[in-house]
C-alpha cells in the first residue's frame, strides 16, 4: 500500500532507509522536484517525508516497484541484506536500478553486486563524503563504483544529491574502498584535534580559537594530502620537504609535552611507535610519507 500517492509525470526515486542520512537524500530529491517513494523500518521516520510529498510505502517490495531507482541508504549492507531477505522483495529488483549508499568494505560491496546482478538488477555502490544537512548543495561529494553505462544513465539523478558525482571505476568495490580511504585520513584528524584540544585545556586555552587556527591549515593541508599521494604513488621519498627524522624528534617532543600535562599519551605513543620503526628500518632520511613503507607489513 502507497499513501499519499499522486498521479505525476514527474521521474520517480525510492529511498529505503530514513536515518540522518536518508532522510536528507529523500529530502534533496523531494526538493528538486522527483516523485519521491520511501520506506524506513521505522515507519515513524515517513512523517515528515509524508508531509513534504513523498509517498510512503508499507513495505520494501512496495518502494523498490513504484521507481526504476531505488537508493538504499541504512546503517551497512548486512542491514541492507535484511530488507533483501524475503523473495517477494528480491523479486522487485528484476530490471532495476539499485544505489546502495549504505557504508560497507569492498568485499561486501562486491558480494552484493554477484547477488542483484543474480537476481536480474543492476547496482552502483557509491560513499558520501557529505554531512546530512550538506546533501542536495554543492559541498557534498559522491563516489560512485559500478558499470558505466548505468552510470551515465543515473548521473542527472545522483547530481541531485551532491554538487560532485565522481565515477570511480567498474569494480563494485572502488568506491568502498576510497570511501575507507577518506574515513582513515578523516579519523585521523579527529583524534589529531582531540589530542591538540587536550594541550589547549590543559594550559586553560580556548579550543575554538584552535579550530580558527586549524582551519587556517586547510589550504596546507589539502596541498599536502595531494603530495603524500604523489610521493607514495611514483616512490619519491628521496625528495623529502622534511624528513622522518625531523618528525621523529617532533613527535618525541610531542609525547613529553604530553607527559609533562598528564594529559592521555595515546596517540602520541602510537605516532613515536611508528615514526621509530621507520627510523629504525633506516628510512630517517626519506620524507615523512616513506612511513608507509613500515605500515605496508602486516602485523
Ligand atoms: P542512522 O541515522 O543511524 O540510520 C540508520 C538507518 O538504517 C535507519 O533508517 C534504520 O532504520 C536503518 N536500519 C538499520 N538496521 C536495519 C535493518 N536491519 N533493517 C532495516 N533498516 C535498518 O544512520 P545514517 O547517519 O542515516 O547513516 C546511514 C548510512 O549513511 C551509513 O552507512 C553511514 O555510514 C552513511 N553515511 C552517513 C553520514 C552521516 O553524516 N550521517 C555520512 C556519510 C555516510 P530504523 O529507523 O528503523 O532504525
Amino acid at each position: 500500500m502507497i499513501e499519499n500517492n499522486r498521479k505525476t509525470n514527474r521521474q520517480r526515486v525510492t529511498v529505503l532507509g530514513l536515518g540522518k542520512m536518508g532522510r536528507a537524500l529523500a529530502g534533496a530529491f523531494l526538493t528538486k522536484g522527483f516523485h519521491v517513494t520511501v520506506w524506513n523500518r521505522n515507519p515513524d521516520k515517513t512523517r515528515v517525508l509524508m508531509e513534504g510529498g513523498a509517498d510512503v510505502a508499507s513495505n520494501p517490495e512496495i518502494a523498490i516497484r513504484a521507481s526504476t531507482t531505488t537508493i538504499i541508504c541504512v546503517s551497512d549492507y548486512q542491514a541492507s541484506m535484511q530488507i533483501f531477505h524475503s523473495e517477494s522483495v528480491a523479486s522487485a529488483i528484476k530490471g532495476r536500478v539499485l544505489v546502495q549508499l549504505s557504508s560497507g568494505t569492498a568485499k561486501d560491496a562486491r558480494s552484493f553486486d554477484t547477488w542483484v546482478t543474480s537476481k536480474g538488477g543492476e547496482l552502483l555502490t557509491g560513499g558520501i563524503a557529505a554531512w546530512p544537512n550538506q546533501i542536495g548543495t554543492s559541498e557534498a561529494f559522491i563516489t560512485i563504483a559500478g558499470r558505466m553505462n548505468v552510470f551515465n544513465q543515473q548521473k542527472d539523478l545522483l547530481q541531485a544529491l551532491a554538487g560532485t558525482v565522481s565515477h570511480v571505476g567498474e569494480d563494485p568495490g572502488a568506491s568502498a574502498v576510497l570511501t575507507n580511504a577518506a574515513m582513515a585520513y578523516l579519523a585521523g584528524n579527529w583524534i589529531g584535534f582531540c589530542h591538540g584540544a587536550l594541550l589547549c585545556e590543559s594550559e586553560g586555552m580556548r579550543v575554538d580559537e584552535f579550530g580558527k587556527l586549524m582551519e587556517g591549515f586547510s589550504t596546507m593541508l589539502s596541498i599536502e594530502a595531494r603530495h603524500m599521494g604523489e610521493v607514495i604513488q611514483k616512490d619519491r621519498f628521496n625528495e623529502p620537504k622534511t624528513t622522518v627524522e625531523t618528525v621523529a624528534n617532533d613527535l618525541a617532543l610531542l609525547l613529553r609535552h604530553s607527559q609533562e600535562a598528564s594529559l592521555n599519551t595515546e596517540l602520541p605513543t602510537l605516532l613515536v611507535s611508528i615514526f621509530g620503526k621507520a627510523v629504525d628500518a633506516g628510512y630517517h632520511k626519506e620524507g615523512h610519507a616513506a612511513i608507509i613503507k613500515v605500515l605496508r607489513t602486516a602485523l
